[in-house]
């Protein structure tokens, strides 16, 4: 029987570089160092990768559809290039002003993702670099972790993380550690 097994990520300050500016076009999504890398560890070790990313820049005004999607076409296009596979992308195009149920910290993103991809929430890591990510993976019983980069050192200092949050330096050591615990 297949084993279903999916990982969600967060985008901004996970996979690319993050920017208080927004990331509103292509040339401004940067892969970080190893993040497809890690990205390609997880998909040839069988497993999904999901991506939830909240993208308010959306209801801002700040960019359209149209510059998301060319966004993550190279995202999609980048990470199949080193052997990688980003099986779905859902994103939150609201400000918190619209109330919504899908972004984070509410957990409706990742909710649609266990549903599509009908997987356990006590098996389906989160992955993030803010509180908010943490606290959308927690609410439904996902194992969650930080990682240390785009806003990540400053959740950590910020102190106040869910219970059980484990802690990484970047999207790669993550995916070591994972995949290490994951043989055991
Ligand atoms: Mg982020
Ligand atoms: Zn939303």
């Amino acid at each position: 029987m297949p084993t279903k097994k999916v990982v969600i990520l967060d985008r901004d300050g996970v996979i690319n570089a993050d920017s208080d500016a927004f990331i509103k076009s292509p040339d401004e999504w940067v892969a970080l160092p190893g993040s497809l890398e890690a990205i390609a560890r997880l998909s040839q070790a069988g497993y999904r990768v999901a991506v939830a990313t909240n993208q308010s820049g959306i209801g801002r005004g700040l960019f359209d559809m149209n510059a998301l999607n060319a966004m993550h076409l190279k995202m999609h296009r980048m990470a199949a290039a080193v052997g990688g596979r980003i099986d779905a992308v859902f994103f939150c195009p609201h400000t918190a002003d619209d109330h919504c149920e899908c972004r984070k910290p509410k957990p409706g993103m990742l909710q649609m993702i266990i549903e599509r991809f009908d997987v356990d929430p006590e098996h389906t890591p989160t992955v993030g670099d803010s509180l908010r990510d943490l606290q959308a993976g927690a609410a439904l019983g996902c194992p969650i972790h930080l990682v240390l980069t785009g806003k990540g050192r400053k959740t950590l200092a910020a102190g106040g993380l869910p219970e059980g949050t484990r802690v990484h330096d970047d999207l790669r050591a993550f995916v070591l550690d994972f995949l290490a615990d994951a043989q055991e």
